[in-house]
């Protein structure tokens, strides 16, 4: 894996490009699918549970409701797009830890069984309105080591976990096992390691107790290909696995894992139009390159340049030779250093300015910058009319099938 990644559909993106107006965002479901049948293959017998938040188009829904995958939501509204496109409950788990009372109940009227905890007051919630379901509870995380971590917001040590655990049978529900993410595009695989040895540790604590466990909900963290490279979806498999096997070398538990970024961030490209080029003092080396996406339109994940984006343009070479170009990339020929800043009014509408992109010298007005691996996080996480500009626009390719 790692910057260069597999060749985007570029005669999709021309036909695109030449019908409908910049940003828009890219799909290509033939990727997703790809990338299902590669986690089934190197996650064997593992529950694959789709993190909804990723990219909650339906089209991406429908193709993985059709491959038979489970789905992770964090709200009932979430719940709605999968049951309007006739998911079965059995098939969905309200993974957030911070939901309402009736929120619960909405959801176990609507056949959810599977939640996640990790408090007194939230296990008491679904204790009221899902009775006898089944809890996975959340360890909390370190997120050292990922690119945009989730740590410390949600989950509990260990400890408190522990009484909670033995306090749920009490309430009714069924303590099936735990969780945990070790935050989002992680390039350190042992932070699996780590967390999986809390799970053996409550395994056992619990069970001297006469509560048996029985799940381990490996979370998200699986990475897409960006310009800091990481290791194949094919290691990180072996590798976690491995754990498990080392920490619970009998009674194997039942494994569950929640991919959102590894699942759908390969499969799209975000493609944006240079507005204005500028140089704000003479004596600067670098340029100002303002492009009509932002962090506002889709590329939040550029917040404190957490996610770098492989970039390429038009101009490096014509999009039907753009195999070399993705291949070289980042070439010396491509020789501006650029500030990439988005089109809305608030001065935190810059992309990249620490890490200096380089662009061609040549790129104008007008010209397209691409974003690629851009389909995780980005049109859900596009803002609604900030400046009057509207929500990122996604367009859904099957690259398998004719243009
Ligand atoms: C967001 C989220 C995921 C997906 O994480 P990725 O790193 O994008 O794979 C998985 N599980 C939970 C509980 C989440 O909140």
């Amino acid at each position: 894996m790692g910057a260069p990644q597999e060749l985007p559909e570029w005669p999709h993106l021309e036909k695109l490009l030449a019908t409908v107006p910049t940003p828009f965002l890219m799909v290509n479901l033939a990727d997703i699918r790809r990338r299902y049948l590669e986690l089934q293959r190197v996650f064997p017998g593992v529950k694959i549970y789709y993190s909804v938040k990723a990219n909650p188009a339906v089209q991406v829904l429908g193709l993985l409701r059709d491959l038979g995958a489970y789905f992770d939501i964090a709200s009932i509204y979430e719940l709605d797009r999968l049951l309007g496109l006739s998911v079965p409950p059995a098939r969905i788990s309200y993974g957030n830890t911070i939901k309402k009372e009736k929120d619960i109940a909405y959801a176990y009227e609507r056949g959810v069984r599977y939640y996640a905890s990790d408090s007194d007051e939230d296990m008491r919630k679904i204790a009221r309105a899902a009775p006898g379901s089944r809890i996975f509870f959340r360890i909390i995380t370190e997120g050292s080591g990922a690119d945009w971590p989730l740590s410390k917001k949600f989950g509990a040590h260990p400890d408190v976990l522990f009484t909670l655990i033995l306090e749920a049978r009490e309430l009714g529900l069924d303590p099936m096992g735990l969780s945990f993410h070790v935050g989002s595009q992680q390039r350190d695989i042992g932070q699996w390691d780590q967390s999986i040895a809390h799970c053996r540790y409550l395994f056992d604590a619990c069970r001297e107790k006469g509560t048996e466990l029985s799940m381990i909900n490996l979370g998200g963290g699986l990475p897409s290909n960006y310009l800091h490279e990481t290791l194949g979806l094919d290691v990180y498999a072996g590798e976690i696995l491995r754990f498990v096997e080392e920490d619970f070398p009998k009674n194997p538990p039942e494994l569950w894992i929640e991919p959102g970024r590894g699942m759908v961030g390969d499969a799209g490209i975000l493609a944006s139009e240079v507005v204005l080029i500028s140089q704000k003092n003479r004596r600067d080396i670098h340029k100002w390159v303002y492009i009509d996406a932002g962090l506002f339109g889709g590329l939040i994940e550029t917040l404190g340049e957490a996610i770098k984006y492989p970039i390429l343009t038009d101009r490096t070479s014509s999009l039907a030779a753009t195999e070399t170009v993705v291949r070289d990339y980042p070439r010396e020929r491509a020789d501006m250093e650029v500030v990439l800043a988005g089109p809305t009014c608030d001065s935190m509408d810059i992309l990249y300015q620490n890490h200096r992109y380089r662009l061609p010298r040549d790129l104008s007005v007008g010209d397209h910058v691409f974003f690629l691996s851009t389909g995780a996080y980005t049109t859900s996480y596009s803002s609604v009319e900030f400046n009057g500009f509207p929500p990122l626009k996604a367009y859904f390719i099957d690259g398998d099938q004719p243009a």
